[in-house]
């Protein structure tokens, strides 16, 4: 194991592991319509109206990552540095995403990275149920386009809206939820954020994140 996995496992405050190999992403190449439609989903992102964040924030935040991606990370919304660079997951928070991910073996370009709402609420402040409404339709098209084998929702406010409940985050992890038609295998975790003001839990999210690759294997091998 390299030196910077080993690092990252400290970040993330767990015991080092050996983990198998994993297989690079592959697959058919994407039907071009797909591509089209995907390129037009991020058109409409990024001019989109929809809500009043439109007039405060610097940029859409479309997603970031590989358009064949069989993780799927959802977090609640761009925070400052994310508005100003157009890109999810890219402040402190996002760095500790990234070592949780790598911790499983998954760079940040391996996996597709989005948010519930496209455009920063200001100073941060949780959504309004009339801003999820305005965008959480371009999550589900992002889904539909995807086709993840696994989504991961990091934190409350991305667990409870794309299960359409308020049970407390806490009772939602440690089970396999099942999200639209396809019953895309859900796996809820704590936000890079929470975990950074309270590192206690960063345990309780390694073990999240143990469970989602034994779901993410479990499904592969049924699949092969
Ligand atoms: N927090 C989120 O939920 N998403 C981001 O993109 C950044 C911080």
């Amino acid at each position: 194991m390299d030196a910077r996995r080993i690092e990252y496992l400290h970040a993330m405050g767990v015991d080092v592991w050996v983990r198998r190999g994993l297989a690079p992403v592959a697959g058919p190449s994407l039907e071009p319509q797909a591509e089209q439609q995907w390129e037009s989903l991020r058109a409409e992102v990024l001019s989109c109206t929809k809500c009043a964040l439109h007039s405060t924030r610097t940029q859409g935040v479309f997603g970031v990552g590989n358009r064949r991606a069989e993780w799927l990370i959802i977090g609640e919304a761009p925070g400052a540095e994310e508005d100003k660079q157009g890109e999810p997951f890219v402040g402190r928070a996002g760095k500790l995403l990234n070592a949780m991910l790598l911790s499983l073996g998954l760079p940040r370009e391996r996996v597709f990275i989005a948010n519930v709402l496209k455009s920063r609420p200001p100073g941060n402040r949780d959504p309004k149920p009339d801003e999820v409404a305005a965008c959480m339709p371009y999550l589900v098209r992002q889904i539909a386009l995807l086709k993840p084998k696994l989504m991961l929702a990091v934190g409350r406010i991305a667990a409870q809206n794309l299960l359409a409940t308020d049970v407390p985050l806490g009772r939602l992890r440690g089970q396999v939820h099942a999200f639209g038609e396809l019953n895309t295998p859900l796996i809820v975790t704590y936000h890079p954020a929470y975990l950074l003001r309270t590192p206690a839990d960063k345990r309780k999210a390694w073990e999240d994140l143990k469970f989602a690759r034994s779901v993410f294997r479990r499904q592969a091998a049924q699949e092969s």
